[in-house]
């Protein structure tokens, strides 16, 4: 018997969940049985009685929170169907950071796909983005604005090494969010050529050993000592975001303040944290690659999350799909949506 979308999958206040399978999916608060896509902690919390999620997101929770972060865990094999209740679920890569992955259910021939975070753009530092057939597609919409249009990301990186170049004595401090963010800024430095070290703040260690152990090739990567700051002109550091405006960083020589962000295409938001040196590098799809997944995904039916849910709710309608907004709370990348965003702020950009 083909089953209404709604009867698989329903919003509570604890998040998305499956009644059939009795499981929430990146739920907001503690709950039985949690399925989650990925380590953002916007997305993976801890204090779930189990959690399934994929081998990678299941350590870098453990190294975020603890090894007691849940009651139980169990790491869900990729690509491969797994029966829970009266569903079966799989998980599949997302391309968002290591260990993303997008979440299929299926129940009596209809398939619903949670993609979590998601981007098509390469990575050196995850696997692809694979796109997965289904009747509902759950999209993100963090950059659901048609003016969103994500540069090369090594065109960014090349005007970080310009810069490098061009002022060899001053430090270079590139803010950074600690999972994911950071580790591709370095992996792409990397494929771009550069061999130096790279400091690490200390706040983006662990994870970013966690990657190296994973195989990502990321080169030398000390962490800043407490006293050799002032020694550090001409230097790459990677901090989190955060740390651009403490104190921490003033006492590189002569700093540069870069931010890797897909909010840095807007400028009026690279001018007022005092970005001096702006790098549009993002996890997520931008405008062209939401659309596109859309399409391909060949869903009917379309669910529209933490972003401009508006736009994208209306480009669907104009292609004949049913959609509609999830304004669920307590979503937004850590920091990449962290502040109220106002459309016009983007609006103005677009302006010649
Ligand atoms: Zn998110
Ligand atoms: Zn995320």
């Amino acid at each position: 018997m083909a089953r209404r979308s709604t009867e698989i999958l329903t919003q509570t206040p604890q998040g998305l969940y499956c009644p059939l399978g009795d499981f929430h999916i990146d739920p907001v608060r503690p709950v039985d049985r949690a399925l989650i896509t990925h380590g953002h902690s916007d997305h993976a919390r801890s204090g779930h009685r189990s959690v399934l999620a994929t081998r990678e997101t299941v350590l870098i929770m453990a190294i975020r929170y603890g090894e007691d972060f849940a009651g139980s865990t169990q790491a869900a094999p990729l690509r491969e169907d797994i029966r829970i209740g009266e569903v079966t679920v799989r998980f599949t890569p997302a391309g968002h950071v290591l260990g993303s992955a997008q979440i299929a259910i299926e129940a009596g021939g209809t398939r619903i796909v949670v993609s979590g975070d998601y981007k098509r753009a390469s990575d050196p530092t995850c696997l692809p983005y694979e796109v997965v057939p289904c009747d509902v597609f759950i999209t993100e919409a963090t950059f659901g604005l048609p003016v969103f249009r994500h540069p090369d990301t090594r065109d960014e990186v090349k005007k970080l090494l310009d810069s490098v170049a061009l002022f060899p004595e001053r430090a270079h401090i590139v803010g950074a969010y600690a999972l994911g963010k950071a580790q591709r800024v370095m992996a792409l430095l990397r494929e771009e050529g550069y061999d130096r070290p790279i400091y690490l703040h200390g706040a983006m260690e662990r994870l970013t050993e966690f990657y190296k152990s994973e195989g990502v090739p990321l080169g030398d990567t000390p962490k800043v000592g407490a006293t050799e700051r002032g020694s550090l002109g001409g230097a790459i550091i990677v901090c989190p975001p955060s740390s651009l405006q403490d104190l921490w960083s003033r006492r590189f020589p002569d700093p540069v303040s870069c931010f890797a962000s897909g909010w840095m295409r807007v400028r009026a938001r690279a001018r007022q944290k005092g970005v001096e040196l702006p790098l549009v590098i993002s996890d997520h799809s931008d405008w062209d690659d939401l659309c596109g997944t859309i399409l391909e995904t060949g869903a009917g039916e379309v669910w529209v999350t933490h972003g401009q849910e508006d736009a994208l709710v209306h480009w669907c309608e104009t292609r004949g799909l049913q959609a509609r907004p999830l304004h669920m709370l307590g979503y937004g990348d850590e920091g990449e949506a962290e502040e109220p965003f106002t459309p016009w702020v983007a609006m103005e950009q677009s302006a010649p």
